[in-house]
């Protein structure tokens, strides 16, 4: 990883001493004459079609037998089998958030396919004042390794709303999920409950703040099982633990196959012109994204191979950093009009599905990274993807295999070039990525972990009462 030392002289090299970029090298790529700069200039983000102003309805959800033609038969049959001994066994999921998110976006399909496999699924979603979301959003960010005064009042609310919530829900269900340390202390209904209790983390555990996670401890102790999304973000426990790797919808808005002239229309409508290549990197505009070091490392390549980039984020509007983050990236963009800038409502799935097809490469230049499912998503279309190599991304991306990995400016800028210049390894690596999502990251091999999760437990229940 950089240092910011590095990262000036990166973007010294690029900019020049000036602020004012530099004229890149034409070396057979497209350079427009626009991109000689008189004097300092920002980008603009694109404006917006006006299609993308009002969010769409909502998709119907799928059944079990569209998922046929991507998984095959046997798998379909596979999942029945396993539901079979859980017919009328119910589930109780609970989170922090209906919309937005990856948590919510995963439940929402998650909770219809297990009704429909006959295993009753509830979705039950905390509720709390801003103080309480000030101190989970804290708690978040201490959990990812962020300096954090825990103070008193701050588990007072967190403590309080848990409560409230306790008294507030039912919990009847065979077995509960509580989904990340937002409502982790609802396990205290656990002893008028015969219910199995999991915890289901989503988050990155392996470098908390050591206070938040010795707060949090006590509770997650309590379950009969936790899971983590990969083996480096569990924790020392005395419960069993699982390994569940997050999941995309092969069938949602984002995911699935869409006509090429359905692309088209959706690169029209953003000006991304695709009869040259296209770099993409699709994120909120997050420091911990890079997104300025996608910036530097498309100016570095293209001095050697021409493209366009794209940066599709959003969140920037309603979230101040991101909207700082968004101002630091139009900077670093200066005027070169092969940059495009999409700051897009919440909604875009659609959009943001045809714009990674459109792609000719997706970077996702993480510097810090949860699982990372643009990845997962861009793997999912068969698209060569450079990634960096931190958080579950490694989990995705076998270097040179399933993509390919990198740590730098530099390293991002030599693989953006290398990719668009040997395009028969980038095909390679981009039909393997696919295979790897299929086999290990759709929603149907999620809903398989929970069906055998729920047997495993189901049955040390049996197995605790005949004791
Ligand atoms: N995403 C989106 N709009 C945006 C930026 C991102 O819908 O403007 C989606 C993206 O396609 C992915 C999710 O948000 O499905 C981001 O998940 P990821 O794990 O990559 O990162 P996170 O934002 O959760 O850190």
């Amino acid at each position: 990883m950089k240092t910011e030392e590095q990262r000036a002289t990166v973007a010294d090299s690029t900019t020049g001493s000036t602020g004012k970029a530099q004229v890149p090298e034409n070396r057979g790529g497209i350079v427009s004459a626009e991109s000689v700069p008189t004097e300092p200039a920002r980008a603009k983000t694109r404006p917006l079609p006006a299609t993308v102003l009002t969010p769409p309805p909502p998709a119907p959800s799928p059944r079990l037998d569209d998922y046929r033609d991507i998984i095959g038969q046997s798998h379909v049959d596979a999942l029945r089998f396993l539901a079979r001994d859980l017919k009328g066994k119910s589930i109780k999921m609970v989170n922090s958030t209906a919309v937005g998110g990856g948590v919510a976006e995963m439940l929402n399909r998650l909770v219809p396919l297990l009704s429909e496999l006959e295993v009753p699924t509830h979705w039950d979603v905390i509720t709390g004042g801003n103080d309480f979301f000030e101190v989970t959003k804290a708690f978040h960010n201490a959990l990812h390794g962020s300096a954090y005064e825990l103070t008193k009042a701050a588990q007072e609310i967190f403590l309080m709303y848990n409560e409230q919530n306790r008294e507030r829900l039912q919990f009847e269900e065979e077995m509960v999920v509580i989904h990340d340390p937002q409502p982790v202390g609802l396990i205290r209904s656990r002893d008028k409950t015969p219910a199995s209790w999991v915890w289901r983390c989503h988050i990155d555990l392996s470098n908390p703040d050591a206070r938040v996670w010795e707060f949090l401890r006590p509770f997650v102790e309590q379950y009969d099982a936790a899971i983590f999304s990969s083996q480096s973000f569990a924790r020392q426990l005395p419960i069993p633990q699982y390994l569940f790797y997050p999941c995309i919808d092969p069938l949602s808005e984002k995911n699935k196959d869409l006509p090429d002239s359905v692309v088209q229309r959706v690169c029209d409508e953003f000006g991304i012109d695709r009869s040259r290549p296209i770099v993409t990197q699709v994120s909120r505009f997050d420091r911990l994204k890079d997104p300025v070091g996608v910036v530097h490392a498309y100016k570095l390549a293209k001095k050697y191979v021409d493209c366009q980039l794209v940066l599709a984020g959003g969140g920037a509007t309603d979230d101040p950093e991101g909207a700082v983050v968004l101002q630091e990236v139009k900077e670093a963009a200066g005027n070169d009009p092969d940059i495009i800038i999409l700051d897009l409502p919440p909604w875009c799935a659609f959009e943001i599905n045809a714009i990674q097809r459109a792609s000719t490469i997706v970077v996702q230049k993480s510097l810090k990274e949860g699982f990372g499912l643009t990845v997962t998503e861009a793997l999912w279309k068969g698209k060569p993807t450079i990634a960096g190599a931190v958080g579950g991304i490694p989990n995705q991306i076998i270097h040179k295999l399933t993509g390919v990995l990198v740590h730098s400016v530099e390293g991002c800028a030599f693989q953006i070039r290398y990719l668009l210049t040997h395009p028969d390894f980038a095909r390679r690596i981009g039909a393997s990525g696919r295979e790897h999502v299929k086999e290990n990251f759709l929603m149907t091999t999620n809903v398989k972990r929970w069906l055998l999760l729920f047997r495993i437990l189901e049955e040390a229940k049996a197995r605790g009462k005949a004791r």
